[in-house]
């Protein structure tokens, strides 16, 4: 937990979300700005700020993270059809809150990327 980090709160329910998934390392919920009409956010229970500041002793709940979100993808039915995963870091990155999180999108054709 870090003081006024907006996804700590999320994680203490002091801020109320649409919970989707939630285990003893993760949790995932309901963007309140969706850019596809399934957008999710998971995120780790451990605040780490940026993709930077993640270590070795990170890994296993990286790939955690990584699976979990095929696991939410396939409980949408959205594994055959498709999503994307992302995780901004940074200003050019687009990252605006510094928790890091996976988005996951899907439910409309997304545009290529380059
Ligand atoms: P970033 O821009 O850092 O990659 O993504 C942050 C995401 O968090 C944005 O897509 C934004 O809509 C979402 N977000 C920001 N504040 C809240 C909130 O209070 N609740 C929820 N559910 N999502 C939020
Ligand atoms: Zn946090």
């Amino acid at each position: 937990m870090t003081a006024d980090c907006l996804f700590c709160k999320i994680i203490n329910k002091e801020i109320p979300a649409d919970i989707v998934y939630e285990d003893d390392r993760v949790l995932a919920f309901r963007d309140i700005n969706p850019q596809a009409p399934i957008h999710t956010l998971l995120i780790p229970h451990k605040h780490i700020s940026t993709i930077n500041d993640a270590g070795t002793d990170d890994q296993n709940l990286l790939g955690h993270m990584i699976l979990v979100a095929a696991h939410i993808a396939k409980d949408n039915g959205v594994e055959e059809s498709g999503y994307r995963l992302v995780m901004n870091c940074n200003e050019h990155g687009g990252q605006t809150v510094f928790h890091i999180h996976l988005h996951i999108l899907s439910g409309r054709q997304l545009t290529h990327l380059g």
